[in-house]
């Protein structure tokens, strides 16, 4: 006896008519066919059945302030900041608190159930940081959050950093951040990679750095970030966030920096909506995208894991908590348009996310929790082409979220009377 069966689903890896079991919160049984009893029983409809979305990288503190106090005229990075620098002082715990909670109800919508975001610690109010910890208590039941201390405005640069960093660790967030292009030199960036490195190292902590969020050739902080990962065995414990600068060098240093990369075990964060948009800015014609070298840092074995990094603030006044939207991005900006590339890019925006976040029990598999998103799609290809409704958003086998399909009813003359999108790919397209 089963609490749920979920009927007929297809799998990621491409097995259709599978019956998942849930008991106690997790997967007791996948199998086609089972003969078996349960508390409840839905009808999956040959749908896709996948593990939650997870994003590894978003700013949950600057999220749905879009307007707040005005608008990124220029549509910069460097604006977004200032403009975020001029937001920072009337903030208050409250509101950072009903923003980011809001924007946690979208996401269970979008079946995201698992989120890293880097926190500015830059305001020694550490305002930001007391409302963020509340808030990852609050969504605890529903969504995983992991927090870092990211001080925004440069570790060596703003007055008071160094302090404030160490503080919000004191308090409780996870992870060590960075920001070393935004330092005021090259060497300073580095000086603040080691720093950082140093201090993960001592508090037995992951570190993810904002690494190179420039289109400058000769930026050199993701070999320095590889190298003091090396020099404090932090292997396997650091990711390096963005990493544009990489779109932008020369191929020859790049096959250098690749495996060294690989060597330090770093995992790779590109945020290709908000990418695509900042980078770039100083080209006339040809205009580059500033997304970093996404099939050649897998194709290494690095872990990519795609990230949203914004949804409606200072830097980006798009996003809609859909991680698919970002794999639908970052398909086109680096042209992985094959079967192989597009089941690629979904791992992207769920297991190899989850890795990096180091998440327990993720997966669909046996013994994993019963954590889970029905999609309206058959298949990982078609779930990034049609960014469908999610009919259910499972977590511990309880249903946090339902969206009915997205069918149209059609009044043509000798046409179909409805039009169901996933009925319209073609069979043989695999
Ligand atoms: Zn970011």
């Amino acid at each position: 006896m089963f609490d749920l069966i979920l009927r007929d689903a297809t799998l990621p890896d491409g097995r259709t008519g599978q019956d998942v079991a849930v008991r106690g919160g997790k997967i007791a049984a996948i199998e086609p066919g089972l003969e078996a009893e349960a508390g409840e029983v839905i009808d999956a409809g040959g749908h896709l059945l996948s593990p939650p979305f997870v994003d590894p990288h978003f700013h949950m503190d600057a999220t749905l302030s879009l307007g707040l106090p005005r608008m990124n005229v220029s549509g910069t990075l460097l604006e977004g900041i200032a403009l975020w620098g001029e937001l920072r002082p009337t903030l208050t715990r409250e509101a950072l608190v009903e923003r980011a909670l809001r924007y946690c109800d979208l996401a269970v919508s979008k079946g995201l159930l698992a989120v890293r975001s880097h926190v500015d610690v830059s305001d020694p109010r550490l305002v930001t940081a007391e409302a963020l910890i509340e808030v990852r208590e609050r969504v605890a039941p529903y969504l995983e959050l992991q927090l870092v201390a990211f001080p925004q405005d440069g570790y060596f640069r703003a007055a008071g950093a160094e302090a404030a960093l160490t503080r919000s660790l004191d308090m409780g967030l996870d992870i060590v951040g960075g920001i070393p292009h935004f330092e005021r030199t090259m060497e300073d960036g580095a000086r603040s990679v080691a720093a950082l490195c140093r201090i993960a190292a001592d508090r037995g902590l992951p570190v993810d750095m904002h690494c190179d969020e420039t289109d400058d050739p000769l930026s050199r902080h993701v070999e320095t970030l590889a190298a003091e990962t090396i020099r404090h065995g932090l292997q396997g414990r650091v990711a390096g966030s963005h990493l544009s600068s990489m779109h932008s060098m020369d191929n020859y240093y790049v096959s250098k920096l690749i495996p060294l990369m690989a060597e330090a075990q770093m995992a790779a964060i590109p945020n290709p909506l908000i990418n695509i948009m900042l980078q770039g800015r100083h080209d006339t014609y040809p205009k580059r995208r500033g997304l970093t070298r996404i099939p050649e840092l897998m194709a290494a074995g690095i872990p990519v894991g795609l990230g949203q990094d914004c949804v409606l603030d200072p830097w980006y006044s798009m996003g809609s908590g859909d991680l698919l939207d970002v794999a639908h991005m970052a398909l086109h900006a680096t042209q992985m348009g094959s079967g192989v590339e597009k089941r690629a890019l979904f791992d992207a925006v769920t297991v190899n996310s989850a890795r990096i976040m180091g998440l327990e029990g993720y997966g669909l598999e046996v013994g994993c929790h019963a954590d889970m998103v029905l999609l309206q799609a058959r298949d990982p290809a078609e779930a990034i082409r049609l960014r469908p409704n999610r009919l259910l958003v499972l977590r511990r086998g309880r249903v946090l979220a339902e969206t009915a399909p997205e069918v149209s009813r059609l009044t043509l003359e000798g046409r179909p009377d409805s039009v169901d999108p996933p009925d319209y790919a073609p069979r043989n397209a695999i």
